[in-house]
């Protein structure tokens, strides 16, 4: 199905992909959609996608590089990057010297984190106190249903994970906003401005301890927890408990058109990286693929795109394919002349605010993966602008394997921007464009994307792989 179709015309197209799909595209659609599905509903945090990851692809024989001496065509290796980022490759035929593929997304996602002195009560109720991570609206995480994700290390260094209210019979926890009945005073303040940051406290507790304690609501959860996952409350310094929707994916529509889920950003584009990746046997050219923390924040830590950690991997792959050595101008010649789609969602046309998009210059829900030639705000700043033959390269590549695609920028020149980690992998001399998913209502709690654009990006991201 090529979308740039001439009929004759000059003129590009970019049509609907439902409109006119034949049974089978739309049964494998479907099917693919709900394997995103799953994976997701297990994977709402970093740590939890990084372990399904790895479970995933060592069924498929992939071994942690830590253990290998020595790679040759056909080999499959990973490093997990602190348990929150993950590296992957299957070696090609091609000596990896000669370049490599690489598609790179991002597992972490807008949520809200436990500050490091969280439990607090407040008229015989007992909260959690929260700092927000990423760029959310945060009016929109007050009176949704929410669960708790995460890990507290105690001083042993024993992990003590934690996973509540995403079972059906699991309680879940909630954030308290003003009745409309008083909230004239707050409806008349700006949108950024009625939900404080500070005010984002969850409700965990309103049964107290028995006898005299000073805080006897605080107690019985600080009871709860210790007697459930042996923590106690100085161990909350050393956690890493995010909060996020308990909401599972779902089907939107009567037609089952879309998915509504948690975390869309990114993992739409990391879970088709994955399994483009996890479907290789014998590659011509080594393929890998990136799954970085971080980026919702910068891409900065140990586990975000700047971390020369993802870099290492990439210096053990060269040198393990060769002689064991390692020489570091071989290693920026590789890099030199290796590809990459930065793999993150951008915006699609809302007819709803259509005043933030140049129409003709924006990507729309269920026309295809949106190539994004550069990223960025007012005038491309922080940028990665790929270059014009690599754009026509992948173009090339896309219309060559019939994988529809379409085009536009993050809004209007001056509405706002955004970037991605493709910036940071530039840097290292790779040849990157941005190609993702087109998303409704990013960075919600709860976001929606079109099951066609998944599947088409599936495609695009496994032509790209095998092909360039
Ligand atoms: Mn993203
Ligand atoms: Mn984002």
């Amino acid at each position: 199905m090529a979308n740039k179709k001439n009929k004759g015309s000059l003129q590009a197209e970019y049509p609907n992909l439902y409109d006119g799909i034949s049974a089978d595209d739309l049964d494998a659609c479907m099917s693919f959609a709900e394997d995103y599905k799953a994976f997701l509903d297990i994977s709402k945090t970093e740590r939890e996608f990084v372990k399904n990851s790895i479970e995933a692809a060592e069924d498929l024989g992939f071994k942690s590089i830590d253990k290998i001496k020595k790679l040759k065509a056909g080999d499959k290796v990973y490093a997990s990057i602190k348990d929150k980022g993950l590296i992957l490759a299957v070696i090609g035929s091609q000596p990896t010297s000669e370049g490599i593929n690489i598609l790179g997304a991002h597992i972490d996602s807008p949520r809200l984190d436990l500050k490091p002195n969280p439990i607090y009560e407040e008229n015989e109720t007992a909260y959690f106190k929260t700092h927000y991570y990423g760029g959310i609206k945060k009016y929109q995480w007050t009176t949704i249903p929410l669960a708790i994700h995460g890990v507290v290390f105690s001083k042993d260094g024993k992990a003590h994970e934690i996973v509540i209210g995403e079972k059906d019979d699991d309680p879940v926890f909630y954030i308290t906003d003003l009745l409309p009945h008083l909230g004239s005073e707050q409806m008349a303040k700006k949108a950024s401005e009625f939900i404080p940051g500070e005010h984002l406290n969850v409700v965990i507790g309103g049964i107290p301890v028995k006898g005299k304690e000073k805080e006897p609501y605080k107690e019985a959860v600080l009871k709860f927890l210790n007697d459930n996952y042996g923590i106690v409350e100085k161990d909350f310094v050393a956690g890493e408990i995010e909060i996020v929707p308990a909401m599972k994916a779902r089907d939107v529509g009567f037609d089952r058109a879309y998915i509504a889920a948690y975390g869309h950003d990114d993992k739409v584009c990391a879970y088709p990286a994955l399994m483009s990746l996890l479907a290789q046997e014998r590659p011509s050219k080594t393929c890998v693929t990136i799954l970085t923390d971080k980026e919702e924040i910068g891409s900065y830590a140990n586990s975000g795109a700047q971390s020369v950690l993802y870099e290492n991997f990439l210096m053990e792959l060269l040198a393990l394919t060769g002689d064991g050595s390692f020489d570091m101008l071989k290693f920026r010649k590789m890099i030199a002349a290796s590809k990459m789609l930065s793999t993150d969602v951008s915006n699609a046309f809302d007819p709803k605010y259509s005043s933030v998009s140049d129409s003709r210059n924006s990507a729309y829900m269920s026309h295809g993966i949106k190539l994004e030639k550069y990223v960025g705000a007012r005038g491309k700043s922080g940028t990665n602008e790929a270059t014009g033959d690599f754009v026509a390269e992948i173009v090339g590549i896309f219309d060559k394997n019939s994988i529809p695609w379409q085009t536009g920028e993050l809004g209007k020149i001056d509405a706002g921007g955004g970037g991605t980690i493709s910036a940071y992998m530039a840097k290292m001399g790779m040849n990157v464009i941005d190609a993702g998913v087109p998303v409704w209502s990013m960075h919600a709690p709860y976001e929606l994307i079109s099951k066609i654009d998944l599947y088409y990006t599936y495609l695009a991201y496994k032509a790209f792989i095998e092909n360039i």
